[in-house]
């Protein structure tokens, strides 16, 4: 079979030694698998620099969606409000979720291309007494911003409000210091800047919020209080756990500390992320938003004007060469997106850019 290079912000290109790990059979009540679930629960601590009498960690099955709507459906209750704040797709999705949960909210939504005023956040505060909880998505995969999670959890603590954070397609991938930036709740997923396959979530909280979430759930399976408190009896999943996907995930922790911890990563991703803007600069490819704003992670790129450019024919010649790209998700404006987060190295930046290159110049001489 064909291999491909994913520049795509995950499911993403992993090593065969986490791939390997998939080779072995495990049963769920063995207490070696459950060593396995224990290692990581701390492990994921420790990466989000949270102390583990105040933090704890919730595994739960099925793709990033499912963690942060289990901890948005178990932690939010009929007598809170929420103050979601959105500038793409992902923090619209939470909206649908407390739609869904009938949880009570209201929404600071800014253009796709802006990140949050502060000075708007603390209206919302200072106008509405009823709020309790601010929930913001950090890296916003639909643009590639990187929304300041610090400055909003500075503020979301002057205010006392519980400050929930979907950092999923960030954490791991750069340093976040959760217990001081005022973090309560952090959602990531498997398959993202730790770089390990698709199947399970994660969820970080604070206990006395763990311990306040008891029977708030509005659905069975993503009850995050009985999932939380199942892992903390002897470290067992509720239900069937993903096995071959946690033996993974724990291989992709230990690569992650081989490569020198999330600061080392976060060098690799910046690196790799500036040079692929600037090499696609070269071309005539600009990012939608402003570099200021842009995260390490994945680039939102406009179509280029200057020559009949068509996706979908960029797509096969790139994926005849050896890498899969992603379409856009914006509305108002053509674009594509690169992940570069997995394993990808410069020399994959300067191969791909490379063959868009070309790409646009076959283009450019058949005019
Ligand atoms: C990937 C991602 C999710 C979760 O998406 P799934 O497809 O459910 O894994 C949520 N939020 C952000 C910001 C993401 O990048």
């Amino acid at each position: 079979m064909k291999q491909y290079k994913l520049l795509t912000p995950g499911p993403l290109t992993t090593t065969s030694s986490v791939k390997a790990k998939m080779q072995v059979d495990h049963c769920t009540w063995d207490d070696d698998y459950k060593s396995i679930t224990r290692w990581i629960r701390e492990q994921l601590l420790a990466l989000a620099q949270c102390d583990a009498n105040q933090y704890s960690s919730v595994l739960m099955q099925g793709s990033g969606t499912f963690g942060v709507e289990s901890a948005v459906s178990s932690l939010i209750n009929p007598d809170s409000k929420a103050l979601v704040l959105h500038n793409g797709v992902y923090g619209k999705r939470i909206v649908t979720m407390l739609k869904y949960a009938k949880r009570d909210y209201v929404e600071y939504g800014e253009d796709y291309k802006n990140t949050f005023d502060l000075d708007k956040v603390r209206e919302y505060l200072d106008q509405d007494d009823a709020i309790t909880h601010v929930i913001v998505v950090h890296s916003e995969t639909t643009t590639g911003m990187l929304n300041d999670v610090e400055a909003i959890g500075k503020l979301t603590h002057e205010y006392n409000k519980t400050f929930i954070v979907d950092a999923m397609s960030s954490f791991g991938g750069i340093p976040m210091a959760v217990q001081d930036w005022h973090i309560d709740c952090l959602i990531s997923s498997a398959n993202k800047c730790i770089q390990g396959v698709p199947g399970f979530s994660f969820i970080i909280a604070k206990r006395d919020l763990l311990e306040a979430s008891k029977g708030q759930a509005t659905t069975l399976s993503l009850d995050l209080y009985d999932q939380w408190q199942e892992l903390e009896k002897d470290n067992k999943w509720r239900f069937t756990s993903p096995t071959h996907v946690v033996l993974a995930f724990a291989q992709a922790i230990q690569e992650l500390h081989d490569e020198g911890g999330i600061e080392a990563r976060y060098q690799r991703y910046k690196h790799n992320n500036q040079l692929m803007r600037q090499e696609l600069a070269k071309c005539g490819i600009r990012a939608y938003i402003d570099e200021s704003l842009q995260s390490p992670f994945i680039t939102t790129f406009m179509f280029p004007d200057h020559v009949p450019f068509n996706f979908k024919d960029m797509y096969e010649y790139i994926k005849a060469r050896g890498f899969v790209i992603y379409p856009g998700k914006l509305t108002d404006a053509d674009t594509f997106r690169l992940g570069n987060i997995g394993e990808i190295y410069e020399e994959d930046v300067r191969n791909v850019t490379h063959h868009i290159a070309s790409y646009i110049k076959e283009l450019q001489d058949a005019k």
